[in-house]
């Protein structure tokens, strides 16, 4: 007992040292490591075995849109940062530039791409000819650079994956439509796969992405009750197709700009699992995205027969495209259970003589404490089950907290009360960009997003009459 006792304590109590708590999480599970410059992170087998399985279930949604995936180049001419005006004042102070290469002094610096709607944008205005060609609708799965000072892993760092899409339509109304879309397809995501709950809704515009029109995030509540942005979409309006001449000729012969929108997802979602899910003891992995979804212990290992029985229960678990595996190591049954149970695998068999005996075998589910036993006879539609049911329970209890630490706050006061006792805030807001200044300097809180049920009466802040509700909180 005493020594797994000891390796729980590694891991600082989620309630009363939630940052400390998350480092060694990510740590400990071998999720990540820190990389040798500032502010970059290596992603271990464990932690991109779970951006993998993001990526191929994101990647059949994309591609079942109609979506198609290419590739552009990383560095992108430092001259075409400058002709979106917002877009290059909202990204200079993060990026990277490369002047040398090749043993000399480069004619022209170029830009290691924070994000791509320049160079896409380049591509599309050679591309796009007619109203033939039109919509395009690209993606690529990359690295992007946005220079940090601090290092949060899967939270802020220098570089991270993600992926974006670009699409460029004829009309205005189009690209409005495929920004809902897109945000639409990231709930989805959210909730069926990362069994996340999230607000969505458009952004203020002190939120806004450098250079769009109307920007829409999704959000979701942290164990803290901090909020972290998942997933945005952004539509451009003709901003980037005036900057890169996508023009297209209509089916009357003109000559007309089109209206391009973006979305983008990273590896932040990663963080995002971790700080909904995760508890005292660990990380909790949803299964559909869980590298291991069921860890096999054998008890009495040595005993003949265990470890065979094991491995083909495991085989045939595999064979019904479950993620199984089997702990082998010499290490005693407790410490495994410890071992896994902080990697967040959603299901844990232990099976020995007596189970093997008994054409039995014990199963714990990582959400819940107790031992049962099932007929080993029925094991895959059993696992199955008890996965479906792990999935339903983790967005059930994520979705019941999101729902209570939501506050309706009708003066600063009240949202100040709020924020500091982890609430989301929901309140008016008269559209002033002062009283949403005002907001972030007494209370740190930030609006997340709009809210499209808007029934409150005054500005929070103001009190005058009040345009919008608006979510507010800390956040990441
Ligand atoms: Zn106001």
């Amino acid at each position: 007992m005493g020594k797994d006792t000891q390796f729980v304590k590694e891991i600082a109590d989620i309630e009363t040292d939630f940052p400390q708590w998350y480092t060694d999480v990510v740590l400990k599970t071998k999720l990540v490591d820190y990389g040798p410059v500032k502010g970059t992170m290596v992603i271990r087998p464990y932690g991109y075995a779970i951006w993998e399985n993001i990526q191929r279930e994101m990647d059949a949604r994309f591609k079942a849109a109609g979506v198609e995936n290419a590739y552009f180049p990383l560095l992108i001419p430092m001259s075409f940062m400058t002709k979106e005006a917002e877009h290059v004042e909202g990204f200079a102070p993060e990026v990277a530039v490369v002047t040398h290469a090749g043993g000399g002094k480069l004619e022209e610096p170029l830009v290691v791409r924070p994000t791509s709607e320049t160079i896409i944008g380049h591509m599309m205005g050679k591309w796009v000819e007619s109203w033939r060609d039109l919509p395009l609708r690209l993606n690529q799965w990359c690295n992007v650079m946005r220079w940090e000072k601090t290092t949060r892993p899967f939270l802020r760092t220098s570089e991270f994956l993600w992926q974006e899409g670009h699409s460029v339509y004829a009309t205005g109304e189009e690209a409005e439509q495929e920004t809902l879309r897109m945000l639409n397809l990231y709930r989805e995501f959210a909730e069926n796969v990362l069994c996340m709950p999230v607000l969505t809704g458009r952004k203020t515009e002190k939120e806004k992405f450098a250079g769009a029109v109307a920007t829409y995030g999704m959000e979701a509540m942290m164990h803290d009750g901090k909020s972290l942005q998942s997933g945005t979409t952004h539509y451009m309006g003709q901003n980037f197709a005036k900057a890169f001449n996508i023009q297209y000729t209509g089916k009357d012969g003109a000559l007309e700009y089109g209206y391009t929108m973006s979305y983008g997802v990273s590896t932040r979602l990663i963080g995002a699992i971790i700080m909904t899910h995760g508890d005292s003891r660990g990380l909790i992995l949803p299964p559909p995205v869980a590298p291991v979804q069921v860890i096999i212990v054998p008890i009495a290992m040595k005993k003949e027969g265990v470890l065979e029985a094991a491995n083909a229960l495991k085989e045939e678990l595999q064979a019904a495209d479950i993620r199984a595996k089997v702990d082998d190591t010499d290490n005693s049954p407790g410490w495994k259970y410890n071992e896994w149970e902080m990697k967040g695998v959603p299901l844990r068999i232990e099976l020995g003589p007596r189970d093997i005996e008994n054409k039995k075998f014990v199963a714990v589910r990582r959400d819940e404490t107790e031992k049962k036993e099932y007929e080993r006879a029925d094991a895959v539609q059993t696992v199955q089950t008890l996965l479906e049911q792990i999935s339903k329970n983790l967005f059930a209890i994520a979705k019941q907290r999101m729902e209570e630490r939501i506050l309706n706050a009708n003066t600063l006061p009240e949202l100040l009360y709020g924020v500091n006792n982890g609430y989301f805030i929901r309140a008016g807001w008269c559209g002033d960009r002062a009283c949403e200044d005002k907001v972030k300097e007494v209370a740190q809180a930030t609006a997340r997003v709009i809210d499209e049920h808007n029934d409150a009466q005054t500005c929070v802040c103001c009190g005058k009459k009040s345009l919008h509700t608006v979510f507010f909180a800390r956040a990441y």
